[in-house]
């Protein structure tokens, strides 16, 4: 597969994991030419992963939506881009196995597994949500998901 990073095409496969269902399986790579770490999903052909928006609109699953979130959050703090990648990964794996067979999964799910990625790695990079996000304008779904999860854990 295509490295990210060099975009290299061998690689060797390090991990391989499957859902519950058996509808997805997700695989561990390693770049031969650079040793960039990447992964990839395998899936029974269907519907794309579906985010399921809190007014009920639907809209395909977009991890650069969560990752943009993370960055905004961890600026800053001492936390390397190769934690970030790992935390990501960690997130997606995580909401591409909830959402199982049907597909689905909402926004509020999604915000609470970043959430809960998020306090595990940093707390500082976990209170600030509610403080740094409410100076951001160009709010999408997912901040306003993560904002009122921190405003009812306060
Ligand atoms: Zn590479």
């Amino acid at each position: 597969m295509l490295c990210p990073h060099c975009n290299h095409m061998d690689d060797k496969v390090l991990e391989s994991r499957q859902n519950s269902s058996g509808s997805a399986i997700r695989r561990r790579r390693e770049c031969l030419n650079c040793g960039y770490r990447f992964t990839s999903y395998e899936r029974i052909e269907e519907k794309p992963l579906m985010v399921v928006k809190k007014d009920g609109r639907r809209e395909p699953f977009d991890i650069k939506k969560v990752e943009r979130g993370i960055q905004i959050t961890v600026e800053k703090r001492d936390i390397g881009q190769e934690v970030i990648e790992t935390l990501l990964q960690e997130i997606e794996d995580e909401v591409v196995l909830k959402a199982e067979a049907n597909r689905e999964i909402s926004s509020k799910v999604i915000g609470e597994i970043a959430l809960k990625k998020l306090y595990d790695l940093d707390t500082v990079a976990y209170i600030r949500f509610a403080s740094v996000y409410r100076e951001f304008n160009n709010v999408d779904q997912f901040i306003e998901e993560i904002e009122s999860i921190t405003q009812k854990l306060k």
